[in-house]
């Protein structure tokens, strides 16, 4: 965009974009290039920063707090709302406009969940290990040793782990407050937000109030398996998630194309009810740039779901849902997600570790490198 003076034009003259959208970059009201507005690159620590709590703000008024040391002398003790659009202008440039607007959009959807969702089960929203969790799975993560982890865990193919974890009463719980939430919001004609762009059936359970009691499922319970079993890749680190649950069947979503998770390890729990077929298909790991590359027959794999039954495995594992073909099928699913490993991850190229095409690859160069050392012996040798 900057060949030519190019820069200027679309300053001046919104273009939209492929998508139809305005072009952040080309809205003057927002951005403009020219800003010389700019901050410190020390603090002034003796600089006692103003209160932004009181404000209606896109960004956390902490956040406003915290910048505030960084103003350049001249904005110190200027009027604090004078400081505000300082530091909203400089903000703006790293927060494009549709961002701000979904993640407001979010944040007001959530709100009006929790002030107004009449929760069916109280009881599930904060973790009750004995009633959540299946005697076996929960003694193994208390003796927290590899050695415990595998005598409840099964490994039907590589890197796809199995075991029974939930209770069937928790799992009948969960089920009847999603679908208690689903007819309140249609009571309500409050508009739902699906899981993700794949699955129209639904609910975020991070929406409904359970991101605490989710992020504690993370913290306490899946990351010491993470650790042990996906070591390589982010299992260790995780410090994000994303929890919701997915309903196939008649009137439902039926099936679900191959495709990788938004997530580092994947935990995927079959909640019920009765439903036959509806099995995940897996087709190997993959890096992003391998995402397209033909599966190794050993990389073929088919799992039936079984109530109460858990599979972990890593986010870019490709899998698909087989099409349920009657009944109902809901599924719990928790993407865990590692902000450091996603941060190494754009500073390397080789994934062998873990990606089965670069592991091809590699194996490939390692062959041919031996092939041509023992041509190059024989020629010396004759
Ligand atoms: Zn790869």
């Amino acid at each position: 965009m900057s060949q030519n003076g190019s820069c200027w034009d679309r300053r001046n003259q919104p273009l939209p974009t492929s998508d139809g959208r305005l072009d952040n970059f080309s809205n003057p009201s927002l951005v403009s290039l020219s800003d010389s507005r700019k901050l410190c690159t020390s603090p002034k620590i003796d600089h006692k920063p103003e209160n932004y709590d009181d404000l209606q703000l896109e960004f956390s008024p902490f956040l406003f707090s915290s910048l505030e040391q960084y103003l350049p002398p001249d904005m110190l003790d200027a009027p604090r709302d004078a400081k505000v659009q300082y530091m909203k202008a400089i903000l703006y440039r790293y927060s494009p406009e549709s961002e701000r607007t979904r993640v407001q959009r979010h944040k007001e959807y959530k709100q009006r969940i929790i002030l107004n969702y009449p929760p069916l089960h109280k009881e599930i929203y904060t973790i009750h290990a004995e009633n959540f969790f299946t005697p076996s799975f929960l003694k193994a993560i208390r003796d927290n040793t590899e050695e415990s982890f595998r005598s409840v865990i099964a490994e039907p193919s590589t890197g796809i782990y199995t075991f029974e974890m939930l209770q069937p009463q928790f799992c009948e719980m969960l089920v009847s407050e999603v679908d208690h939430f689903e007819r309140w919001v249609h009571e309500t004609k409050c508009r739902i937000m699906r899981p993700n762009t794949m699955n129209h059936y639904g609910a975020v359970l991070d929406d409904l109030g359970m991101e605490t009691m989710l992020d504690k499922l993370m913290n306490d319970y899946i990351i010491p398996l993470a650790r042990v079993f996906f070591a390589g890749v982010g299992g260790p680190t995780l410090d994000s998630h994303h929890g919701f649950v997915v309903e196939y069947g008649i009137h439902r979503d039926t099936e679900l194309g191959l495709h990788v998770d938004d997530s580092e390890v994947t935990l995927n729990i079959c909640l019920g009810k009765q439903f036959t077929e509806g099995q995940l298909f897996f087709r190997g790991v993959r890096c992003d740039e391998h995402v397209n590359t033909q599966p190794l027959s050993e990389e073929i794999f088919d799992y039936s779901h079984v109530p109460g039954r858990a599979v972990l495995h890593n986010g870019r594992h490709r899998h698909g849902a087989r099409a349920t073909t009657s009944g109902q099928r809901i599924n719990l699913i928790l993407w865990c997600r590692s902000s450091s490993f996603r941060e190494m991850k754009k500073y390397l190229k080789d994934f062998s570790s873990w990606c089965g095409e670069c592991r091809r690859k590699k194996k490939e160069r390692e062959r041919l490198s031996i092939a041509a050392t023992k041509q190059e012996l024989l020629k010396r040798e004759s």
